[in-house]
């Protein structure tokens, strides 16, 4: 293991080059993710800790979803997306979207629709939820069923606070855009069999995050109900705010990066960052789940055939001659 890291903080110098190039470069969209909001960053470290401690019950009645859903008005495209939803989650998690999905729009926009429209969201983003508008925006012409079931996850995340699953806004701090994108990814994929790929390094950080709970189930439930900061109490069982911190960021850094060494670079050393983090819980099957993650990357796998052990050796105690 120390050898791997060996490696890759030898190419970091490479990666924070590309990354400086990318700060010159990159066009500020929006001051949301902590990439672009560095002053504020210890300000969100100082102030998590209050909002985690808050109280956010629910009291949807969720007893009866068949019969709240055959009352609702929604776009036809929804009806068989709702049924695999449903029949996938936890019944406890609708309740966040029951709400939404009367009067649900879906526009779908194209260069001969409104080509202003259509070139100003196309290469940002291939669709949006906006939440004012309970209205799911479409940019993309082909493979629009994906983007569809992404953004209806968004919605499905999107709790009294307008922001979803993992975005998390503290006192005008932004938080958890990277690990929201990525985890909806994953939930697009595992839940509506999407073969969508994006935000994949993100989904691979994600999926060794998740072994941090006992039942990832308890991963769904925090997305569902917009709260974040279950996942950072999960995460401090073995990991430190400050790590937590650093996963975010890196996260986030992933989303607004376009730089392929950049990426995946970082996400190699954040996959064995975690996995360190995670042998701390000295709990065998979770750490071989890890490593099981570790191995489905073509870089790791490779270095691991040339007989660099992916297990961190005992420090050798310096004797001291007496
Ligand atoms: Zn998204």
């Amino acid at each position: 293991m120390d050898q791997i890291i060996n490696i890759f903080t030898a190419l970091s110098g490479l990666y924070m080059i590309t990354y400086f190039i990318d700060s010159l470069f990159e066009t500020q969209k929006d001051l949301k993710t902590l990439k672009f909001n560095k002053l504020r960053h210890l300000d969100a470290y100082n102030i998590i800790d209050n909002f985690a401690t808050q109280d956010t019950q629910s009291n949807s009645n969720i007893d009866n979803i068949d019969e709240i859903l055959e009352k609702l008005s929604y776009p036809s495209e929804l009806k068989e997306i709702i049924i695999t939803f449903k029949n996938y989650i936890d019944p406890i998690n609708f309740e966040t979207c029951i709400g939404k999905l009367n009067n649900l729009k879906i526009n779908y926009f194209n260069l001969i629709h409104d080509i202003k429209k259509y070139l100003q969201n196309f290469c940002e983003s291939e669709g949006k939820y906006i939440p004012k508008e309970n209205t799911i925006n479409i940019y993309k012409v082909f493979d629009k069923k994906s983007v569809l079931t992404h953004e209806f996850l968004h919605m499905a995340s999107t709790g009294k606070n307008q922001t979803s699953g993992f975005c998390t806004n503290l006192d005008d701090i932004w938080i958890g855009n990277g690990l929201d994108e990525g985890y909806t990814e994953l939930l697009n994929e595992r839940i509506f069999n999407s073969k969508h790929l994006s935000y994949t390094y993100n989904i691979e950080i994600i999926k060794i995050l998740e072994i941090f709970f006992d039942n990832p189930k308890d991963m769904e439930y925090a997305y569902f109900h917009n709260n974040i900061f279950i996942i950072y109490q999960t995460f401090l069982k073995y990991g430190t705010k400050e790590e937590f911190f650093s996963l975010l960021q890196v996260l986030d850094n992933l989303v607004e990066t376009d730089i392929p060494i950049y990426k995946k670079v970082t996400a190699i050393k954040t996959k064995l960052n975690l996995y360190i983090i995670l042998k701390r819980s000295q709990n065998k099957e979770k750490i071989l789940a890890a490593e099981k993650i570790l191995e489905t990357d073509p870089l790791i796998k490779l270095l691991k055939s040339k007989n660099i052990i992916l297990a961190n050796k005992p420090k050798q105690k310096i004797k001291i001659k007496k």
